[in-house]
């Protein structure tokens, strides 16, 4: 059921996440659209969606439709992670909650550099990058009126650094580094991230798809 106040239906877009470094970024990148976005913050009675799908596509329109339905309003969500070459793909799907307590960063970034400098032992070089990695961003839009969803996916590939650096961002940030940048994710810039973060190339093919408006229907292009 919607909770909206002042705006129509039709002008809200809900972004399905209480995580404030995705909304900063939705919120950047869904402007040129001219909707109202919001977030689960303004929707706290939403269900808690099981993230128990087996790929960031599965999980992102979980929760796209089962949050959509719930509040009757058009949402966008999103599942994303990082995939560890030198942990065969880990933590991937399960990056929110790789050290146990689901969003906990600190725990899973410590996690992470643990399980790195455990495999280099034996390796005497002093190389600050451990290992290559990317981000992948899952999103799906969902329209509970007409019953359509749109989906896109995104990647940025970078290396994981053994010290953190950076205050921006969010998650693994500080530990990704960028080698077009020369710094880590967590040091750039919300318009930087956004040009070559995962996030960014998902939210660019879905506003495409979208055909640069959501009015109506959502207009889905091949
Ligand atoms: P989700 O909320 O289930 O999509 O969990 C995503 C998890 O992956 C987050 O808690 C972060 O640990 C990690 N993650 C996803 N996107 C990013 C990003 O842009 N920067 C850093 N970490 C990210």
């Amino acid at each position: 059921m919607s909770e909206a106040a002042g705006a129509s239906d039709r002008d809200i877009v809900v972004v399905a996440t209480r995580n404030m470094g995705k909304v900063r970024e939705f919120r950047h990148a869904l402007a040129p659209l001219g909707k109202e976005v919001r977030s689960l913050h303004e929707y706290p009675d939403a269900p808690e969606v099981v993230e128990d799908g087996n790929s960031f596509a599965e999980n992102a329109f979980k929760k796209a439709k089962e949050i959509g339905d719930f509040l009757n309003l058009t949402v966008l969500a999103d599942d994303s992670g990082l995939c560890v070459e030198r942990l065969d793909g880990a933590p991937g799907i399960y990056s929110a909650r790789y050290a146990g307590e689901h969003g906990n960063d600190a725990a899973n970034n410590a996690k992470l550099l643990d399980e790195l400098i455990r495999l280099r032992q034996g390796d005497d070089t002093e190389q600050p990058l451990l290992s290559p990695a990317r981000f992948v961003c899952a999103l799906a839009l969902y329209d509970p009126a007409t019953g359509r969803r749109v989906e896109s996916e995104g990647e940025v590939e970078g290396w994981i650094t053994s010290e953190t650096a950076g205050q921006g961002g969010f998650g693994y940030d500080p530990l990704f580094f960028v080698p077009q940048y020369e710094r880590t994710m967590a040091e750039l810039s919300v318009e930087e991230k956004q040009r070559i973060s995962h996030r960014g190339a998902a939210l660019e093919k879905l506003l495409a798809k979208l055909n640069g408006h959501l009015n109506g229907s959502v207009n889905e292009t091949e």
